[in-house]
C-alpha cells in the first residue's frame, strides 16, 4: 500500500514527479549520486523513531540496544574502509561534520588557511556569511592563474606569514588529485593542524584511486552522499588522542539526538563500499569522467586545468558564446541537469559565471559507460551551441529520455517508494 499516495496526495504529487525527473533525466550535477535500495530501505525503517543522544554504550535514553549495534557496525566498517584511529558517524551533514571538527581543533578567533571559494572550496571554509567565517580568521590560497592547479607556493607563503592554527584541504570545484602530503608538509613547519574535508572524492580514496588523508591528517570529514553513494550525512574521523574531543563537538557541541535511520543507511552503504564492485566502480567513475573530458574538449569548451583526474570537470562554455546561466537552463531543458559554477579567476558574476560543473558519478551507478558519455558530450555541445532552436532541444531531451530508459536508476528495484519496508 502506498501510504502517502493515500493520506497525502499532494506531497505524493511532488515525490511521484521527483522519481520520474530522476529516471528520465540525465543527472551530472557532480555531488549528487543514487544510493541503493539497501540504503533506502534502511534510511526509510523505523530507526527514525528513536532517540539515543550519546554514543553506543553510553546513551541518554533507554531502548538503545539494537541502534547501538547498528552504530556500532557503521563505525567498525568506516574505520576499515579508511584506516582510521577513531570515526564519528553522527554528522547530519557534511556542514556538520566540518563545524564538529573546528569546535575541536580551534577557538573562536583563531586564524585558519583554506581553499577560495571561488576557486573551488566550500562555503565552510570560511564563506563570510557562513558561520565558518563568522566564527574564525579565514585566509584562503588558490590555483595558479598558468595551469589552474593548487599554487603550493601561495599555500607555503601564507602559513608562514599568517601562522593558522589550522590549514584546510579539500574542494568541491577541483578537478584534480589533491597531493595530501604536500599539505600536511607545509602544516608541519609551521606548527598547524591539518583537517582534510575529502566531501566530494571520498568515494575515489575508498577504493583506492584518489590519495588517502587519513594517515596524514589530523582530523578527515566527508559527506557520505557523494561519490561514496550512502544516505545524505556526514563523518568525521581523528587520531585515537582526539577521539573524546571529536566526540563531544559532535553531540553536545553541535547535535542533540543522532539521526539512526541515517546512520544505519551509512552502515549499509560503508559494507557496499568495501565491496569490490565498489572498487570497479570508482574506476569507472574516473573513466567515465576521463570520456566526457576529451570528447567536450574536441568539441571546442574549454576545461579548467585542461581537464580531468577525478569524477569532475569545470567546463568553461565562454568560447560557445554562451554563460554558465543560460547553459544550466539550457541543459535543463535537454533533462540534463548540473549546474553553474564560477571558473578560477572568472570576470563574470557568480549568478552567471563563465562555467558550468559536470560529474560522472550518478550516470556510472546507472551503468553507463564511456560510449555513454560521448553520446552525452555531443548532446551537451550541440544544446550550448542551438540553445534558442526549440526542435534542437526538443529532439536532444527525446534523445536524453531514450538513452536514460535503457539504464534504470536503483529505485526502480524497489518499484515505488511505498515498498520501502517500515
Ligand atoms: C558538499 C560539501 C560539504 C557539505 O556537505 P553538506 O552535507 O551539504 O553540508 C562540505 N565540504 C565540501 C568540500 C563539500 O563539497
Amino acid at each position: 500500500m502506498n501510504f502517502v499516495e493515500q493520506d497525502d496526495p499532494d506531497v505524493w504529487a511532488a515525490i511521484s514527479a521527483e522519481q520520474t525527473r530522476q529516471a528520465e533525466g540525465l543527472e551530472m550535477i557532480a555531488s549528487e549520486n543514487f544510493t541503493s535500495p539497501a540504503v533506502m530501505q534502511a534510511v526509510g525503517s523505523v530507526l527514525t523513531n528513536k532517540y539515543a543522544e550519546g554514543y553506543p554504550g553510553h546513551r541518554y535514553y533507554g531502548g538503545c540496544e539494537f541502534v547501538d549495534k547498528v552504530e556500532d557496525l557503521a563505525r567498525e566498517r568506516l574505520k576499515a574502509l579508511y584506516g582510521a584511529e577513531h570515526v564519528n558517524v553522527q554528522p547530519h551533514s557534511g556542514s556538520q561534520a566540518n563545524a564538529a571538527v573546528y569546535m575541536t581543533a580551534i577557538q573562536p578567533g583563531d586564524t585558519v588557511l583554506a581553499f577560495d571559494l571561488a576557486h573551488g572550496g566550500h562555503l565552510t571554509h570560511g564563506m563570510k556569511l557562513n558561520a565558518s567565517g563568522v566564527l574564525y580568521r579565514f585566509v584562503h590560497y588558490g590555483v595558479r592563474p598558468t595551469d589552474h592547479r593548487l599554487d603550493f607556493d601561495q599555500v607555503a607563503r601564507l602559513a608562514r606569514e599568517h601562522k593558522p592554527k589550522l590549514i584546510v584541504a579539500g574542494a568541491s570545484a577541483y578537478p584534480r588529485e589533491i597531493p595530501h602530503g604536500t599539505f600536511a608538509e607545509i602544516a608541519r613547519e609551521v606548527g598547524a593542524k591539518l583537517m582534510v574535508d575529502m566531501a566530494h572524492y571520498a568515494g575515489l580514496v575508498a577504493a583506492g584511486i584518489h590519495d588517502n588523508p587519513v594517515p596524514v591528517a589530523d582530523f578527515v570529514t566527508s559527506t557520505t552522499h557523494k561519490t561514496l553513494r550512502g544516505p545524505r550525512g556526514g563523518i568525521a574521523m581523528c587520531r585515537a588522542a582526539d577521539a573524546k574531543s571529536l566526540d563531544r563537538s559532535v553531540f553536545p557541541g553541535q547535535q542533540g539526538g543522532p539521526l539512526m535511520h541515517v546512520i544505519a543507511g551509512k552502515a549499509v552503504a560503508f559494507g557496499e563500499a568495501l565491496r569490490p564492485e565498489f572498487k570497479a566502480y570508482a574506476r569507472q567513475v574516473v573513466a567515465n569522467a576521463r570520456a566526457l573530458a576529451e570528447a567536450l574538449c574536441a568539441g571546442g569548451v574549454r576545461l579548467v586545468s585542461g581537464g580531468t583526474d577525478n569524477h569532475l570537470m569545470l567546463v568553461d562554455v565562454t568560447p560557445l558564446a554562451i554563460g554558465g546561466k543560460l547553459a544550466e537552463e539550457t541543459l535543463d531543458r535537454c533533462g540534463i541537469t548540473c549546474n553553474k559554477n564560477m571558473i578560477p579567476f572568472d570576470e563574470r558574476k557568480p549568478m552567471d559565471p563563465s562555467g558550468i560543473r559536470l560529474g560522472t558519478p550518478a550516470l556510472t551507478t546507472r551503468g553507463m559507460g564511456a560510449d555513454e558519455m560521448r553520446r552525452i558530450a555531443a548532446w551537451i555541445l550541440r544544446a550550448l551551441r542551438e540553445h534558442g532552436d526549440p526542435r534542437a532541444i526538443a529532439a536532444i531531451r527525446a534523445a536524453v529520455t531514450e538513452l536514460a530508459e535503457q539504464f534504470p536508476v536503483p529505485a526502480a528495484r524497489l518499484g515505488q517508494p511505498e515498498a520501502v519496508a517500515g
